[in-house]
């Protein structure tokens, strides 16, 4: 029997989150920037960038590929590691579900390697890269339900705004 995790939405600052995982909007640079992923690279000090720079020697030279997902350490967040996952950039001529979806399923790939039990989720790609909220919402929900999650007890969706989390809200109770 698979178990499922549960899903919860919170209104708030995903750096203030006590789990396991904590997932970054990151960009492909995987050097910081705006939104929540400044606000991660601020609040968790400087060894979660010095970790990143390690893996863009290593791994990554080329920055990390949309819609895939990689842990570093989560310095003085209250969190064992940051997964960082780069959604991508909406467009209203192309359709890039696929890719945000697979934000969702490889940082949880990602969570459950690590045998994490609890991982929270910003709104990826919903801020700076403009992804309809709606939409946004409804990829991240049903992605996460259809995904195979074991040992994940609880995944978080920290919604910064109220609009934000008004939506997320809706699409959960539909
Ligand atoms: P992206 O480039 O993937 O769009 P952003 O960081 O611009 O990433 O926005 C993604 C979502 O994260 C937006 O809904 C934004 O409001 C939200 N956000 C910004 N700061 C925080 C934070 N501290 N905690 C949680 N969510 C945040």
């Amino acid at each position: 029997m698979t178990t499922r995790p549960t899903l919860t939405l919170v209104h708030g600052d995903i750096t203030e989150q006590h789990c396991d995982v904590l997932v970054n909007a990151a960009n492909s640079s995987l050097l910081g920037g705006g939104g929540v992923d400044g606000a991660i690279h601020r609040r968790g000090g400087p060894e979660i960038l010095a970790a990143c720079r390690d893996l863009r020697a290593s791994h990554y030279g080329k920055g990390l590929p949309t819609g895939q997902a990689v842990a570093t350490t989560a310095g003085r967040l209250p969190a064992q590691y940051v997964v960082h996952t780069v959604g991508p950039v909406w467009s209203r001529t192309e359709d890039r579900s696929a890719l945000l979806a697979s934000c969702y399923r490889e940082s949880l790939r990602v969570a459950s390697e690590l045998e994490a039990r609890t991982v929270a989720f910003p709104a990826i790609s919903t801020g700076i890269y403009g992804w309809p909220l709606d939409d946004g919402a409804r990829i991240a929900l049903r992605t996460v339900r259809e995904a195979a999650l074991a040992p994940l007890t609880e995944v978080r969706f920290v919604l910064f705004d109220q609009e934000a989390y008004a939506r997320f809200h809706e699409v959960l109770k539909a």
